[in-house]
């Protein structure tokens, strides 16, 4: 059994072999925000290529699309994000720390509450909470807490430098709504029929009050978000064909059973608008409760396109009073206003709807991390400790390491030449520096399936050693084989 993983483990191998850093790491860093070193970009990227292949490459029913992050005001204020999206906090009167009312634990409990949600909010509205049993997280005083308030999570940015054409805009908190916004753009280009789904991955920013565990909750983060828009009524079939792909997916992907599970939303923490909502947790090794979300999937009506209906005739309506009749969409050519202009046209019943949308929303950095802490060991090798990273082969940053076992009598060439004919095909790496010993546990730690290594015997009869990363077993193959092996074993 693999010995139980620890959080500040996982940090120190990611920074030690370059996996993520902190982000302005010289200057003493900026809380919350991480890059990508040499090995975490392939990961990571390998994680949004898996996703982007299951869920669009795969499918005959799913298109992908790319939107600007900068999107029109009245986006957000159709949405409700403008408005709505928020959290409620109060500050400690002891020691001043600003805590989610909803990560307040009763006094007497121990941990803070982990399983919430961004709820909606009216920001203008004043805020009533009884905190007068609740326990700050921070420094333990019971009932010493501010009047909640609602905290904006969106940050704010300025767009046109004039003046009097400055704007204020929002960065995204979600991708979700560059996706509404284009259903009809997609559904009248790319022609196709409802069921159909858009997914999109992208960078979403959130002005989290607290953040925490390393790349779990961050201000800055990457989504892969999937809108499935399907007909009313079809709607539970679609949202119970999502929950079991996108589950079987981690699985797939080699995730252990026992670390994931499904939980349902209680009604009581269901948006007004949903229909029903499941999250994917995984068991994070920090935290009071060990399960969190990785994942929400949640079957959103038709709320998200009647919304922007909605926007789009506040629009219009405002055009129209200032006269400017060529900003005007929503009219046909009888100067009548077009009846839902996001509905769909479903031409062998001759019904007109507005879809349902089936939503899995995933975070690829708190994937990656998942990935990270499931596929970490250590264990002990001829008394010495080893760490090693067991990847799924498809998330390997490094798909084979190519050796020569001394840096003289050619073998460097020939194992140049054989690195040099790979690279094309598989993300490789040479490395002719140190023992060969040292040089496969640095593979083990970076997480590389296999390492080829060139040795005397390859001069006499062209095979190499194969060493695999999980069993340490090693066998010869003939150099002219290498390709195919790896093909085969990484499925790629
Ligand atoms: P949480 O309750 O953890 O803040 P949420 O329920 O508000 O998350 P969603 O709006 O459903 O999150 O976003 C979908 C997914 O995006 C989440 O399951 C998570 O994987 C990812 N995500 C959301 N917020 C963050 C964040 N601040 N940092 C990293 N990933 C995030």
């Amino acid at each position: 059994m693999a010995k139980l993983t620890r959080l500040d483990d996982i940090v120190s191998l990611c920074k030690r072999r370059g996996f993520i850093y902190q982000s302005s790491d010289i200057y003493g860093g900026l809380a919350s925000c991480y890059d990508y070193g040499p090995l975490g970009v392939e990961l990571k990227r390998n994680v949004r290529n898996a996703w982007w292949k299951a869920v669009v490459q795969m499918r005959d029913d799913v298109l992908g699309l790319d939107c600007s992050i900068l999107m029109h005001p009245m986006v957000w204020k159709a949405s409700g994000h403008a408005d709505k999206f928020a959290d409620l906090v109060t500050l400690c009167k002891k020691c001043n720390t600003r805590t989610r009312v909803d990560h307040l634990a009763d006094g007497e409990q121990t941990g803070a509450q982990e399983h919430t949600e961004h709820i909606d909010i009216d920001i203008a509205a004043g805020q009533q909470h009884d905190l007068s049993g609740k326990k700050c997280p921070a420094c333990g005083a019971v009932g010493q807490f501010s009047k909640p308030m609602a905290f904006r999570l969106m940050f704010e940015t300025q767009m046109g430098a004039n003046v009097d054409d400055t704007m204020t805009l929002f960065l995204r908190p979600e991708t979700a709504q560059g996706i509404f916004v284009n259903f009809r753009n997609v559904l009248d280009s790319a022609r196709v029929k409802v069921p159909f789904g858009i997914a999109q991955i992208g960078k979403s920013f959130r002005n989290e009050v607290t953040t925490k565990a390393f790349i779990f909750r961050t201000r800055e983060f990457e989504q892969a978000e999937l809108e499935f828009f399907c007909k009313p009524g079809t709607d539970e079939d679609w949202y119970a064909h999502w929950k079991q792909q996108r589950f079987d997916w981690y699985l797939n992907l080699g995730i252990r059973k026992d670390n994931l599970r499904f939980r349902d939303h209680d009604p009581d923490e269901l948006a007004h608008y949903a229909k029903a909502c499941v999250d994917v947790e995984y068991k994070f090794p920090f935290g009071s409760g060990d399960w969190q979300e990785l994942e929400g999937i949640a079957n959103r009506t038709d709320y998200d396109l009647r919304q922007h209906q909605r926007g789009m005739r506040t629009m219009n309506d405002w055009f129209e009073q200032k006269g400017d009749l060529s900003k005007i969409a929503l009219k046909d050519e009888d100067d009548n206003y077009i009846k839902g202009p996001l509905a769909y046209f479903e031409e062998q019943t001759r019904d007109r709807y507005v879809p349902y949308v089936i939503e899995p929303s995933a975070g690829v950095d708190r994937s990656t991390l998942a990935f990270l802490v499931d596929a970490y060991d250590e264990e002990e090798v001829k008394g010495e400790m080893r760490n090693v990273l067991r990847f799924h082969p498809h998330l390997a940053p490094i798909k084979a390491a190519v050796f020569p076992l001394v840096k003289k009598d050619g073998l460097p060439e020939i194992a140049m030449n054989l690195y040099n004919g790979l690279k094309g095909h598989f993300n490789c790496f040479y490395d002719e520096k140190g023992a060969v010993g040292r040089r496969y546990r640095r593979q083990d730690e970076a997480g590389t399936p296999f390492c080829l290594t060139i040795d005397g015997q390859t001069k006499e009869d062209n095979t190499v050693t194969v060493r695999d990363r999980d069993s340490m077993a090693q066998s010869r193959i003939p150099l002219d084989q290498v390709k195919n092996f790896l093909r085969e074993k990484l499925d790629l």
